[in-house]
């Protein structure tokens, strides 16, 4: 059975091995996650060589997300690597302290820390696991009261409650890193902490001219990215629910409203997005996951999300394979539930403004109330299939192209599968049969099955899909 939503695997040492990525392929990872917080510039092509020569040797198309350390703002080291703070205590983070930390005092990465903040602010360390009340800043030092004490080790990473630090959300690193992500030619690139839409066409400017063309994903996680969603969704391809900071930067029981909220904006202004953090944390250490695991990461295919994220699972945890594969079976039956509660009538509302997009809604509304075994659009940008994918017709939509690079990118569509495929003939019609011809050699569609497939009449030129047919297979040959 093919699976709708997609997985995105973080990679890191329990992956690293080509045999275990090998294997996290076949348990069905869609796309790997290269966390750039980690490794160099070598580390990261040696790495996106070692997966595509993985995924060539599994048979399987594998996108590649490139992910920007961005402005983590984080204690530096401590004398004996880590100290405990009681409730009550008082500690200085102090950014002008150069050397090691100790019980009275940490050093930070983050200089301008003292002038974000003020008597009264919250600070959250640990992904919230300790809690500070600043009591007042006195010059670089930011003298703070424990509310929520607890172990503080080295690099730890802090944010404000409420959110507020001033910190751009590219740094001197990220702009080498983006260098990177073009060289490698990841198919998307995450920025940490953007603020604004702004943020997010400087990253697309800096892309641009490194001569890449990586895809942009904004990942939400700050508080102030919330009330300009909208424009930081316009100005990317794809967002991320990034769970981790966003939760302790607007409060946890703030985060699942927000989760929905965001799946929604974002189908609904044709982008992509992708659900990540602790979706299946307790199998870092454990083989199987916990109930609530399994409803959250149901929860978020009832949602919408295209994707779902695992992170520490399978780049340090115990379980790679394992997690891949609980992930692919909760995702799988969690779809069938959506298909049983019937498609999404979005396309009865909106105003089409382009004629490839009106061929890709036409198709879907055939396949929702025609029964269709699949849609298939031939395509070079894969603009078609993004349409497509926008909705839930409940049937898997073939995104067929001969370019490598959209074959990779369509991994992050819910529901959309790629299909390599060369166009041999300059004739649409002749092409049609062929594409019908691959799917039933690839065992994906079967004689009288029904199928609508899209194409453009000037076959192979991007954004000219024009034309819709419906076909029973196989009749073409009699
Ligand atoms: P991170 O981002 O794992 O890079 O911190 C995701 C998140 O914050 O949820
Ligand atoms: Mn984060």
């Amino acid at each position: 059975m093919l699976r709708r939503t997609k997985i995105v695997a973080t990679l890191g040492p329990a992956s690293s091995d080509p045999k275990v990525l090998e294997q996290m392929i076949r348990a069905g990872v869609d796309l790997v996650r290269m966390n750039f917080s980690h490794g160099s510039a070598q580390d990261h092509m040696a790495r996106a060589e070692k997966v595509r020569a993985a995924a060539a040797a599994v048979g399987r198309t594998v996108g590649i997300l490139a992910d920007l350390q961005g402005p983590k703002i984080r204690v530096r080291k401590f004398e004996n690597d880590k100290i405990v703070l009681n409730k009550g205590d008082t500690f200085i983070l102090d950014a002008a302290l150069d050397g090691l930390g100790n019980q009275e005092r940490v050093g930070l990465d983050y200089k301008d820390l003292p002038k974000d903040v003020s008597k009264g602010s919250v600070l959250l360390l640990n992904d919230g696991m300790l809690e500070f009340d600043v009591a007042e800043v006195r010059g670089s030092e930011v003298v703070c009261t424990v509310v929520r004490g607890g172990v503080l080790s080295n690099n730890k990473g802090i944010n404000r409650k409420g959110g507020g630090l001033t910190a751009p959300a590219l740094t001197d690193k990220d702009k080498e890193d983006i260098k990177t992500a073009a060289l490698i030619k990841a198919d998307f690139l995450a920025v940490s902490f953007p603020r604004t839409g702004d943020d997010m066409r400087y990253a697309r400017e800096l892309m641009h001219e490194a001569g890449g063309k990586s895809l942009l994903v904004a990942k939400i996680e700050r508080a102030e990215a919330i009330p300009v969603l909208g424009d930081i969704i316009d100005a990317s391809d794809a967002i991320m629910v990034a769970r981790g900071d966003l939760s302790v930067e607007v409060g946890d029981a703030a985060v699942p409203g927000l989760q929905k909220r965001m799946i929604k904006m974002a189908r609904a202004k044709n982008r992509l997005v992708i659900t990540a953090t602790q979706m299946m944390e307790s199998m870092i250490t454990n083989p199987i996951p916990t109930r609530a695991e399994v409803s959250d990461v149901a929860n978020a295919v009832l949602d919408g999300t295209d994707a779902v994220m695992l992170s520490a699972e399978t780049a340090v945890g115990d379980y790679p394979v394992e997690t891949i594969e609980a992930m692919a079976r909760i995702c799988l039956k969690a779809e069938k539930e959506t298909e049983e509660n019937g498609v999404d009538r979005r396309m009865d509302h909106i105003k089409f403004t382009r004629i490839d997009q009106s061929i890709a809604m036409s198709a879907l509304y055939a396949a929702s109330h025609f029964k269709v075994k699949a849609i298939v659009a031939l395509t070079q940008s894969g603009s078609t299939a993004l349409w497509m994918s926008r909705i839930n017709a409940g049937v898997p939509i073939f995104a067929m192209t001969p370019l490598a690079s959209t074959l990779s990118k369509v991994t992050l569509f819910s529901g959309v599968h790629p299909i390599a495929f060369k166009i041999e003939s300059k004739s649409h019609a002749v092409t049609l049969h062929q594409a019908e011809d691959e799917l039933v050699r690839l065992g994906l569609v079967e004689e009288g099955d029904l199928i609508v497939m899209t194409v453009g009449e000037a076959v192979g030129r991007a954004g000219h899909t024009n034309t819709l047919k419906i076909v029973r297979v196989g009749d073409h040959r009699k």
